[in-house]
């Protein structure tokens, strides 16, 4: 069971920025309204996700760090509901195989939380403590036994360039949560969860960009686009800047790049990519995902209409908006 695991982490956490995409991805399932993502160094010798959710209760604890223990439901429809991020149920188990686990967790039900320690896969302790409602998740020495996998890792610094990153794309596709990240104690991204993705971009990337964004805001029968675009002057060489989220997940679509650019390319005279920030909600039973295991590509069953009403939108903001 524990080789498995070690197997599956291979293929799920790369590096720390893995680990915390996985533990926020939990913690924002579990309906947690802030959540705070603390490293030190590079994360691997010590990483902390802090969230307000649900928690879990005592008796699941355990089962929760099991291989395939999912509380969620399973079908490929439900892998981009809006409801769930996780759905293997390996995440948890992964990690712990590879790490020094200690969750620290309470539901609001119980009057007593619980602190579990697992390493390398093997329970070290539970017990009862005292704890405010949620889930605390501390990964000490994540690759402490597999050192081959150790030796991959970038320095520090490019380290916390993924996790910042991350963090700055789960909180533009999630702008009602407030999120928290520091790093060696500084803070480094902090978002206030009132919703306004604008409030977001202006903390990440400033004022000029913020100073010249347009607003995008359509919506049909099976899809809804909210976000911003930047005006063309603010155009990229590179697609760096193209950012958009489909029903809260940063994945990628051709047919939505495709769509974005080309409405962005008849403002403008050469090759040129959009700053864009855009959440994308469309019917669930209308996806198709072909899963990886670190990349997944979106699929649409009406890809043709898909694009144009996203070219559409898009070209209507740019040419409207600036009047
Ligand atoms: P998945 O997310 O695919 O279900 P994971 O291994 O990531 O699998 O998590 C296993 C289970 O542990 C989840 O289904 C959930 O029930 C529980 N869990 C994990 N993290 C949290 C959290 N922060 N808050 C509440 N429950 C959690
Ligand atoms: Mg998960």
């Amino acid at each position: 069971q524990n080789t498995i695991n070690k197997i599956a982490a291979g293929e799920v956490i790369e590096k720390p920025s893995s680990v915390i995409k996985e533990l926020v991805e939990n913690s924002i399932d579990s309906g947690a309204t802030a959540i705070t993502v603390e490293v030190k160094g590079s994360g691997l010798s010590f990483l902390r996700v802090t969230d307000n959710g649900s928690g879990i209760k005592k008796d699941e604890v355990k089962l929760a760090f099991l291989r395939h223990a999912t509380s969620k439901l399973v079908t490929v429809e439900d892998l981009l509901s809006i409801s769930s991020l996780g759905f293997r149920g390996e995440a948890l188990a992964s990690i712990a195989s590879v790490a020094q686990v200690e969750m620290i967790t309470k539901t609001a039900d119980d009057v007593t939380g619980l602190r579990y320690q697992i390493h390398g896969g093997r329970e070290i302790s539970s017990e009862e403590i005292g704890a405010p409602g949620g889930t605390t998740i501390i990964v000490r020495n994540l690759f402490y036994n597999t050192p081959a996998r150790k030796k991959f890792m970038k320095t520090d610094l490019t380290e916390i360039s993924y996790i910042y990153d991350l963090m700055c794309r789960i909180c533009m596709s999630h702008p009602k949560i407030s999120f928290k990240f520091i790093s060696n104690g500084t803070d480094k991204l902090f978002t206030s969860g009132n919703g306004k993705l604008r409030d977001i971009i202006y903390h990440i990337y400033g004022r000029d960009i913020t100073s010249n964004l347009l607003e995008i805001n359509a919506e049909n029968d099976y899809m809804k686009i909210s976000g911003y675009i930047a005006r063309p002057c603010i155009s990229r060489g590179n697609r760096s800047f193209e950012g958009y989220y489909v029903n809260h997940r940063y994945i990628k679509s051709a047919v939505l790049t495709k769509a974005i650019e080309d409405a962005f390319r008849t403002f403008v005279m050469i090759h040129k990519f959009p700053f864009t920030e855009i959440n994308f909600q469309v019917r669930p039973d209308l996806l198709d995902v072909n899963v990886h295991p670190t990349k997944m590509e979106l699929k649409f069953a009406n890809s043709q209409d898909i694009y144009s009403f996203t070219y559409n939108a898009i070209r209507e903001t740019l040419l409207f908006k600036e009047l």
